[in-house]
């Protein structure tokens, strides 16, 4: 009997591989980044082909360290950074172009063009989402016009287009073109009801038919394919479980009955609560996804509030302006202080996402006085990710008029306890951290599992879930709510910044 359950995790910074056994617990990993492309001012790239020789490096590390035999792992899941855009050739499996990568603002022309074209609602409506440059749809039209010869060789089926999921299986697989429905749901070019592709949504975006994958269970008993065994893992396993990130994180802190919220901190937050087999809309700036489809079962959906810079925004300090050596240092330099001197920093990078859904954004920093040392910044940093998440959860309980009670938190920034607290603080909730972080990797481990019996049912995912350690709210009303008004104070001060081209 196979012992373990393996995940392909590839976030926006790196990709991990990790060996779940039936308690849930990680027996195994192995992590490597890749590098971050930005060729201008606004668009953010990643290699494909970097991510797939890191992907079969990080495999092959973690069989190493674990020492067991391929035959030991039962199934294999993938989760992945969503929207992320990958085009490439169907006979030689190269990619046309880097893949644009969900931050990346360059597709904000397409976007307009298709709010002057009144298309807003029709999109809103059929994919739950905005008019946004985050989402894949008008990355693909960009790369069907920029890249030559890319449309014509588009509508003559030479292209395959897929977010990194899709172009992890082809390459594990040698060739299964598939998807899953969290995924697809981000592209922008899914009826969210049907789970299908949407004809008038392509035909308006003009995306031929041919280049898109099949949409599969993200939790599939019929199997996407299996590893090809001259492939890294070097035998025949099941590729079976595919989720988009933040879905993986959701189905790995088991949060299977509706009114149930995980937020991860990432590079981003994203916070997403489950609203059972039922599509809410938002009225406050929160997309409708779809939260997972295990095998014939319906599909289950969430209300997402996505933050586009948390944890990045913490690189930045460190690889932008040097400020810190390390990200673990923040929670020592953020305690050094007793707050941010009436400073907040806003960054609005790639503009604003959840709830404002603002591309003319840009970051500031504001309040600053001859009093404001290194030491208020990077609180301020820190505040701004909660913040952030707060605005995300006010949204929440408007939309769904019940108050979240706690708030199940994982991701690499979870492990600054300061930050948990400030979190705690920021929200007047409790805020609840898991003892098996990597919840992305295990929601993935999770889908691949249940499909292939490893698991029996969401029950059984239930009773691996143990709780770490909580935070309690500690600040006094008076000043949560004076700090938040500050906050929103200087998030007006970041709209109208950016021209077209900026
Ligand atoms: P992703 O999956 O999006 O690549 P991870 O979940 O691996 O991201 O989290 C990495 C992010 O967490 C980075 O952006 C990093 O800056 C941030 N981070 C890591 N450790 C800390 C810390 N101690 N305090 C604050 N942020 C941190």
């Amino acid at each position: 009997m196979p012992k373990y359950v393996g995940a392909v995790d590839s976030g926006t910074t790196s990709t991990r591989f990790m060996l779940f056994d039936h308690s849930g617990s990680v027996v195994a990993y192995d992590q490597q980044e890749h590098e971050q492309i930005f060729p201008r001012s606004g668009w953010v790239e990643h290699d494909p082909l970097e991510i797939w020789q890191r992907t079969q490096q990080v495999i092959r590390n973690t069989l190493a360290k674990a020492q067991i035999q391929p035959q030991e792992i039962a199934a294999i899941g993938i989760t992945n950074q969503r929207e992320t855009t990958v085009i490439w050739d169907r006979q030689t499996g190269q990619p046309i172009h880097n893949a644009i990568v969900w931050q990346d603002t360059r597709t904000d022309r397409i976007c307009q063009e298709m709010e002057r074209g009144g298309h807003r609602d029709r999109f809103y409506h059929g994919t739950g989402l905005p008019l946004a440059t985050y989402f894949s749809g008008p990355k693909i039209r960009w790369m069907l016009e920029n890249v030559p010869d890319a449309r014509a060789r588009a509508e003559a089926g030479e292209l395959l287009f897929g977010n990194i999921d899709t172009w992890l299986i082809w390459n594990l697989t040698g060739g299964q073109h598939v998807t899953d429905p969290t995924n697809a749901s981000r592209t922008m070019l899914m009826d969210l009801r049907r789970l299908e592709w949407d004809e008038e949504l392509l035909a308006i975006l003009d995306i031929p038919r041919a280049m898109l994958p099949e949409i599969r269970p993200s939790s599939d008993p019929g199997i996407y394919g299996l590893t090809r065994p001259d492939g890294p893992f070097g035998a025949a396993i099941p590729v079976c479980g595919d989720l988009g990130d933040q879905q993986a994180a959701t189905v790995g802190q088991t949060c299977f009955d509706p009114g149930e919220a995980k937020n991860t901190y990432g590079t981003g937050c994203f916070m997403l609560l489950n609203t059972g087999t039922e599509i809410v809309h938002s009225r406050n700036g929160l997309l409708t996804t779809v939260c997972y489809k295990m095998g014939d079962a319906p599909a289950v959906y969430a209300l997402e509030g996505s933050i586009a810079m948390a944890g990045a925004t913490i690189q930045w300090l460190r690889d932008n302006l040097g400020l810190i050596q390390d990200a673990a240092e923040t929670e020592a330099i953020g305690q050094s202080v007793p707050d941010t001197g009436g400073c907040y920093f806003v960054p609005a990078f790639s503009g604003l996402f959840a709830p404002y859904w603002r591309s003319d954004a840009r970051g500031v920093i504001v309040g600053l006085t001859r009093y404001t040392n290194k030491a208020h910044i990077v609180r301020a940093a820190l505040e701004a990710i909660c913040y952030q998440t707060r605005e995300v959860l006010d949204a929440m309980n408007a939309d769904s008029g019940v108050p979240l009670q706690r708030l199940k938190v994982d991701g690499g920034a979870t492990v600054n306890n300061f930050l948990m607290q400030l979190q705690a603080d920021i929200l007047g909730t409790e805020v609840v951290r898991p003892k098996v972080r990597e919840t992305t990797s295990l929601g993935a481990a999770y889908a691949a599992g249940l499909a292939v019996g490893f698991w029996e049912d969401l029950d059984a995912l239930r009773a691996n879930w143990q709780q770490d350690r909580s935070w309690q709210p500690q600040l006094d009303e008076a000043r949560r709510a004076k700090g938040y008004a500050g906050w929103k104070k200087a998030v007006e001060r970041t709209f109208g910044w950016a021209s077209e081209d900026t």
